[in-house]
């Protein structure tokens, strides 16, 4: 147990950062420490304003994700009645096991990727399943913009960004930004730092 913790930086992992490509591990248990990191990693999202965060977003190759994802845009799923009125929610070891063959296309951006967005087409809904930090079960249908972002974040669990899933022309149009992405990222160790 910690008795002074001083005020810790905010912290997100940029592209470039290996973190950021490897396949996060499975939380075998929920620690002291699992709930520190949830703690520390609400608050680096809220600091930079994001609407979901995965672990190794915040450095750590771990399936854990926390959400604050609106209210404004619910498009009535079950998932999106339960959860949101919930936010912001914290879960581990989540994971899509059915998705529609319905899909759409929407902008998205990533804290991971500053200054960049791009169209990406995904499946409208997904069945989720996933386990709180006290140990609830959840399986729900989801879909709008949390179904989204929930296909969002479990992608950076598996060391997927948002931009390999945009088309050729998007791919095309970023490019640029992309470079210049890793370039800047390169002289801050390809990270963002809030105090
Ligand atoms: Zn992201």
């Amino acid at each position: 147990m910690l008795f002074s913790r001083g005020k810790k930086a905010s912290v997100v992992y940029t592209l470039g950062a290996k973190v950021l490509r490897q396949k996060a591990e499975r939380i075998a248990g929920v620690t002291p420490e699992i709930r520190q990191m949830a703690a520390d990693m609400l608050k680096a999202m809220h600091d930079f304003d994001g609407i979901g965060l995965a672990a190794p977003q915040y450095g750590q190759s771990l399936r854990l994700v926390v959400f604050d994802v609106p209210s404004r845009g619910n498009s009535g799923s079950p998932g999106e009645m339960i959860l949101l009125p919930q936010m912001p929610v914290t879960v581990i070891n989540p994971e899509i096991i059915w998705s529609s063959s319905d899909t759409n296309v929407a902008e998205e951006g990533c804290l991971s990727l500053p200054q960049i967005y791009a169209e990406v087409e995904r499946p409208e809904r997904v069945l989720f399943r996933a386990d709180t930090l006290d140990g609830e079960h959840i399986e729900i249908e989801c879909g709008g913009l949390l179904g989204r972002c929930i296909q969002h974040e479990l992608d950076h669990l598996e060391g997927v960004v948002f931009t390999d899933r945009a088309n050729d022309a998007e791919k095309r149009r970023i490019r640029g930004d992309m470079d210049n992405l890793l370039k800047s990222g390169q002289g801050n160790n390809y990270r963002r730092i809030k105090k």
